[in-house]
């Protein structure tokens, strides 16, 4: 490997870990149209401009947050702003108890569970804005028990209509609040950090519990990208040691494997760093970073559950077969958070043989992840087919089971 070039970054289809990051980076990078012509492919590899590490941690969370961000609370803050003004220009003259119930669910189940969430308070801090939201939550729960006294919309229309138009007002200005660039930026990311980075690796940066305090951004920055831009400034050709997994030259062992959870890996396949090390298996900063990408590259519900396909014939194949299933995901999500990645999969197959190209997908290993462990199958030709019926037959029995 020249780690003296460092006018591209290469990554090469090696084992089912790396190719989830690669596939995540991928991902990242397709996800901002200004990085689109930032990588290129190759048959068995990837490579791609330094430059996009300038910022990349906000490319990072900005996948996240575009694709998984729709299905989860702070999104349903946001999406009832609509529904707000029109009762509001009605000057809620049809405002009715279902009205109020739906108010109220949102209210409770989103709002006032969000702004009194641990995530949410931390994240508030980063926020540049002197209103203070969990303030206003409490006044509006104050509000929304009143309206929901027994019969105090019918008994008290015009008081029910002066707290109202009090409390829309407010409402809506808790909507504007979570709407500021800054807002955007924070409060969704950090919830994903919970619900589906954390499902790829854990316990550093970020997502160590020691440094939750720090803006996460710039610690995933400094964790995991500053490190692989100094590698490529420094000179390696002294280096004692080699990267376990790409074998590039590096000068101490101080990252491992050690942040990916669970990792079902079988560390005896790998190179040791040297060749009297035996067990202590280090890797370079690239390894690391490609590592952190690997939650970007899994297809994830809501629930802990995840897949990858391993398809390593082609980075064009592991990354085609693989969007697929993810593209059939984030379909599939807004109607269900729970639905099953198993799912997404069968009806990946099924529009890839609907579009006649007739690529089976045989003899590939797929991974799937549910609930902190790592479940590795081959699936032969045959039997993807079987796969196929076989999900959509369990899952026909569970909708009508239903
Ligand atoms: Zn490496």
């Amino acid at each position: 490997m020249d780690a003296a070039n460092n006018t591209t970054v290469n990554f090469r289809i090696n084992s089912w870990m790396e190719n989830a990051g690669i596939v995540g980076l991928m991902r990242i990078l397709k996800n901002d149209p200004r990085y689109l012509n930032s990588y290129s492919m190759s048959e068995s590899a990837v490579k791609f401009d330094p430059k996009v590490l300038d910022n990349f941690s906000d490319l990072y969370f900005k996948f996240f947050i575009k694709n998984y961000g729709q299905v989860i609370r702070y999104s349903k803050i946001i999406n009832e702003e609509n529904w707000l003004r029109t009762l509001e220009d009605k000057d809620f003259r049809e405002f009715d108890e279902k009205d109020l119930k739906r108010l109220t669910d949102w209210f409770d189940n989103i709002v006032k569970y969000s702004a009194n969430s641990a995530s949410y308070k931390k994240v508030i801090k980063f926020i540049n804005s002197d209103f203070d939201v969990k303030a206003e939550v409490k006044s509006c729960n104050k509000k929304i028990r009143t309206l929901n006294k027994k019969n105090f919309l019918t008994k008290n229309s015009d008081e029910a209509k002066e707290i109202l138009q009090k409390l829309i007002n407010q409402l809506l200005k808790i909507i504007e609040y979570f709407s500021t660039s800054q807002a955007k930026k924070y409060f969704p990311a950090k919830t994903l950090n919970y619900i589906i980075i954390n499902k790829a690796w854990n316990g550093v940066s970020f997502l160590n519990p020691q440094t939750k305090n720090l803006d996460f951004y710039e610690d995933y920055q400094n964790y995991f990208v500053v490190p692989v831009q100094e590698y490529l400034q420094e000179d390696h050709a002294k280096d004692k040691y080699v990267c376990s997994t790409c074998g590039r030259p590096v000068k101490k062992l101080k990252y491992s494997y050690g942040f990916i959870n669970n990792m079902g890996y079988d560390l005896n396949k790998k190179t040791s760093n040297a060749w009297n090390f035996k067990n202590d298996l280090y890797i370079c900063p690239i390894c690391q970073f490609l590592y952190s990408l690997i939650p970007a590259g899994f297809t994830y519900n809501m629930r802990g559950q995840g897949i990858f396909i391993n398809e390593n014939s082609s980075i064009r194949n592991l990354q085609g077969k693989n969007d697929l299933v993810f593209s059939n995901m984030m379909r599939k999500i807004s109607d269900s958070t729970r639905t099953s990645p198993y799912r997404a999969l069968s009806a990946a197959f099924k529009d890839e043989e609907a579009s006649g190209q007739h690529a089976p997908l045989g003899n590939i290993q797929l991974i799937t992840y549910d609930t902190d462990h790592y479940n590795f199958q081959i699936v032969p030709i045959v039997a993807s087919k079987v796969l196929t019926k076989a999900v959509e037959h369990t899952y026909n029995m569970k909708q009508t089971g239903e």
